[in-house]
């Protein structure tokens, strides 16, 4: 449970230590802002992720894996880095196969990025967490997530790496999966 309250008293304290003065009437009003603005971006560490996915049962015609492969690419990403609660943003590409003609609804997609990107993060987790939860409850044959994201903790502070982007990619195989790939090698 986030504890607005503390934050707002911890936000006061913190303007303090900066030698700012919390009682200048512009600043007044930061520390509930902060609290405010703290509880929806860390949202990812209270809600339950239970009902944030509905697989759809599609009747599909079986056909070889390749023409089943889905992506959806785009999705926005906003979260904080853990090291310094700074943001970092980018987009995710999601990419997967189905299995036993499971698939879901596409805005349930931006959805589970955006449910683990709201809480401290770094993006090599993040990146694993999307697509272990997907492979958890979606159960593809694959799945891969790529995510392309810029660090603030890089540009305005530190390296100060303008224009850097992190990319990292997670992927999640069924057993079914690793037997095709093998084959495919076996041809080659
Ligand atoms: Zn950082």
């Amino acid at each position: 449970m986030i504890n607005t309250e503390k934050i707002e008293h911890l936000i006061k304290e913190l303007l303090e230590a900066l030698g700012e003065d919390p009682q200048r009437p512009e600043l007044r009003e930061t520390p509930k802002r902060v609290a405010k603005m703290y509880k929806e971006i860390c949202s990812g560490l209270e809600e339950p992720p239970t009902n944030l996915i509905k697989v759809f049962k599609e009747k599909k015609i079986k056909c070889n894996l390749e023409s089943e492969i889905i992506e959806i690419n785009d999705i926005p990403v906003y979260s904080i880095c853990e090291h310094h609660l700074l943001p970092f943003f980018g987009k995710a590409n999601i990419k997967y196969i189905p299995e036993n003609e499971n698939i879901m609804g596409l805005s349930k997609f931006a959805r589970v990025v955006d449910y683990f990107s709201k809480k401290p993060q770094v993006q090599e987790r993040l990146t694993a967490e999307i697509a272990t939860f997907l492979y958890d409850n979606l159960h593809p044959i694959s799945v891969q997530v790529t995510l392309e994201c810029s660090h603030l903790c890089m540009m305005m502070r530190g390296s100060r790496a303008h224009g850097s982007i992190t990319k990292t990619t997670f992927t999640c195989k069924s057993p079914k999966m690793e037997i095709q790939e093998e084959k495919e090698e076996a041809k080659n």
